[in-house]
């Protein structure tokens, strides 16, 4: 009978050890991935928690003490590694150092002499030859998209399917191409100066910039087979939903931010610290599929637009703060995910052609309308592949500078058909960026080598000839 009731209390307690631990690696699992990349404090409280399920199954006395403690090391090992397959050597090193235990744990002490081995390994990469290429939104059906109507030319020249994404994606990765931040290649000073920083890689890494234009979901697009919006699902992971033929609503890696999220999990290394793709976001028909602009809330007369209109006849029990609630929490989600968000300016608009008035009230709307629900910014990625200046360094003469400057602006990116083109003024750094889209593939696909082979991303659904511009 003893015999029975000290097994029985033996179960219980090893139940309770592994709950427990589910419970404390749960935790730090969401932990995880609401940092990004580690911070120190994270760091801290992480160890912490490793050493709370030591010290619990040591007091009970119970057999696998040793299990759970190599069991933490292993999931401090694994944090650490991903730290490292991210190029971040030294957070990694970090971690594992900061570990209470470390001293004493051989493992912990090999895993760090294998991160700093193999940070000897890499180099600086020259910032100023860091390429930037960019899509539109992708199409996710290419029978609606290509079905023959006025908007199908648009498409065919400016927009990249899916297929063709993912292909491009995974030749590049291939190839060795590195995702980076335009934070990564400089640095804004307390001054308002701008100076270069450095990218470490190894060997046969090349860094890239990534991003992505108009990311609004526009009300033209509608039924022409594009994503609906970008959403937060029930896992906490940003997502598409998808309007089908039938009215019911797939959530799916229908456009870039789900689709490289994803391609990362798979794939960490091809991603820098962490960091993903800038969107580059208008503001006239609100944000990421939300229609999150002023006009929505006022319907001001004179500025509600045709599409406008009857959006708001189709949907009559719009909320307004509703859509911008969401619309911040995808921001938020996208961010914690190593996305960042540019000025694609309000309207759409060329600075240049537009005037510069004109430009102070697009801008003034971008802020109010934009900024605040994304959060602020120091991008600004011109629309039309504009510029305020042309190759030569932009100087305070410049009005649109001086005042885009003034507004917090750093970092100006154009559309440069180059390998790369990056050029640091002493407050601003400036990049070209390329167009991978169906225009650029059909007719100067030599163009693209150093990325990938036009011949076997092509989609075979797109209608040829591309019309020319
Ligand atoms: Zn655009």
């Amino acid at each position: 009978m003893k015999c029975i009731i000290t097994l029985l209390v033996i179960v219980v307690i090893a139940l309770a050890v592994v709950l427990i631990k589910e419970i404390v690696s749960g935790s730090r699992k969401k932990t995880q991935n609401r940092a990004g990349s580690g911070t120190g404090e994270i760091v801290i409280a992480e160890g912490g928690a490793g050493n709370a399920v030591e010290g619990l199954s040591g007091e009970d006395g119970v057999e696998g003490t040793a299990g759970t403690v190599s069991g933490s090391t292993g999931e401090l090992i694994a944090q650490a590694d991903l730290l490292a397959a991210q190029y971040d050597y030294d957070g990694a090193i970090q971690l594992l150092k900061a570990s209470i235990g470390y001293v004493s744990n051989m493992e912990l002490q090999n895993a760090v002499a294998g991160y700093e081995q193999t940070k000897t390994t890499c180099a600086s990469y020259p910032v100023d030859q860091v390429t930037h290429v960019f899509f539109h939104t992708l199409v996710k059906d290419d029978s609606k998209a290509f079905d023959g109507d006025e908007k199908e030319a648009g498409y065919n020249q400016v927009m990249t399917t899916i297929s063709e994404f993912n292909s491009i994606i995974q030749q590049m990765y291939d190839k060795g191409y590195v995702m980076v931040s335009l934070h990564d290649m400089c640095k804004v000073n307390e001054d308002g100066t701008v100076s270069r920083k450095e990218i470490y890689l190894p060997p046969g890494k090349k860094p890239f910039v990534l991003s992505q234009d108009d990311v609004s979901y526009y009300h033209y697009m509608d039924g022409d087979g594009f994503a609906q919006k970008l959403i937060v699902d029930e896992n906490g992971e940003v997502k598409n939903t998808y309007i089908e033929d039938d009215g019911s609503i797939s959530v799916g890696d229908y456009d870039m931010v789900p689709l490289i999220d994803t391609f990362v999990k798979e794939h960490p290394d091809f991603s820098y610290h962490g960091h993903k793709g800038i969107v580059a976001l208008t503001g006239y028909e609100g944000v990421l599929g939300y229609r999150t602009d002023e006009v929505y809330r006022t319907r001001e007369s004179g500025r509600v637009t045709h599409y406008q209109q009857q959006f708001f006849d189709s949907h009559p029990d719009f909320d307004w703060q509703s859509e911008v609630d969401q619309a911040t929490a995808v921001a938020d989600a996208m961010k914690a995910e190593g996305w960042e968000f540019a000025s694609h300016t309000w309207g759409h608009i060329n600075p240049l052609g537009y005037g510069y008035d004109a430009t102070v009230q697009d801008t003034e709307r971008w802020l109010a309308n934009v900024a605040t629900v994304v959060g602020s910014t120091d991008v600004l990625i011109f629309a039309f592949g504009a510029d305020i200046g042309d190759w030569q360094p932009y100087t305070s003469d410049n009005a649109f500078f001086t005042y885009f400057k003034s507004k917090g602006f750093n970092i100006f990116c154009n559309v440069d058909s180059s390998q790369y083109w990056v050029q640091f003024g002493n407050t601003f750094m400036r990049q070209g960026r390329r167009n991978l889209d169906g225009y650029r593939m059909y007719y100067n696909p030599d163009m693209l080598y150093d990325l990938f082979d036009v011949s076997q991303a092509w989609d075979s659904n797109r209608p040829t000839p591309v019309p020319a511009m």
